[in-house]
């Protein structure tokens, strides 16, 4: 096979979607309230993206925003 060429993956999705539903929302991790784009599989979190189209970020998100999946996929603390 020549160099750089794609490998026979066998059948094996190598991407797989990684959501079935996106929704438009804000974060609320601060005040400045960015647009994002929550991308959700089965009902569940995956992935958190900036929102190109928000006029606040312009589709960038600071690391505070991007770990903000972090909040719905960690244990609370305990009461
Ligand atoms: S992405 Fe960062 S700057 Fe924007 S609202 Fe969230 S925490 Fe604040």
């Amino acid at each position: 096979m020549p160099f750089g060429a794609p490998a026979e993956n066998d059948g094996v999705d190598t991407s797989p979607p990684v959501a079935d539903e996106v929704k438009t929302t804000t974060c609320y991790m601060c005040a400045c309230r960015c647009g994002i784009r929550v991308f959700l599989k089965d009902g569940q979190l995956r992935y958190i993206q900036g929102n190109r189209d928000h006029p606040v970020n312009k589709g960038v998100l600071c690391g505070k925003g991007a770990a903000g999946i972090m909040n719905h996929s960690l244990p609370g603390p305990s009461a």
